[in-house]
């Protein structure tokens, strides 16, 4: 069965880069679920694994702008060390450059890496952690079947891997 939308898909990677090596890999867990078509992983991967069937392996680069985006150097700030989620008004917490953190903005929640710790302040960097880097996947293709009417109402796939609820 070929890979289309409305199709649900499990499938092994190993993400790496040229100078980094291997950044990250599903081999030894389980492998990845998704419902096709809906944008439930990167666009580039998807569009790379349409047409594929069950057993196929493919390499596939993508340039940050497919992937994870372009670095925003206005991403990089320093903010009060109160203004991270779960932290007291005495900002007191043991935090360590590379750490993620949540911290509260205008748009709600979100995830940033500290990248320096002052005495009452952190420089942090909201940019994905992947942005600005060119990826290569290494796709191993497990499974294809037909989505239920219900992973189609929902947008996404449900079982092992999948979504739970
Ligand atoms: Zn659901």
């Amino acid at each position: 069965m070929q890979i289309e939308k409305n199709r649900v898909v499990s499938f092994h990677y190993r993400l790496s880069e040229p100078e980094a090596g291997v950044i990250e890999e599903s081999h030894g867990r389980d492998p990845v679920l998704y419902l096709h078509g809906h944008r439930g992983i990167l666009a580039g991967l998807e569009e790379a694994l349409a047409g594929r069937q069950a057993g196929e392996s493919f390499s596939v680069t993508l340039p940050p702008e497919r992937a994870y985006g372009l670095r925003d150097e206005n991403a990089r700030q320093r903010i009060p060390k109160s203004h991270v989620v779960g932290v007291g008004k005495g900002g007191r917490a043991d935090f360590r450059p590379g750490m993620v953190v949540r911290v509260n903005t205008g748009e709600g929640q979100r995830a940033v890496v500290v990248t320096k710790v002052g005495l009452k302040t952190l420089d942090v960097d909201a940019n994905h952690p992947l942005a600005g880097r060119t990826l290569s996947f290494d796709i191993e293709v497990i499974d294809v079947r037909e989505a239920s009417p219900e992973e189609i109402e929902h947008g996404h796939a449900h079982g092992e891997g999948g979504h739970a609820h």
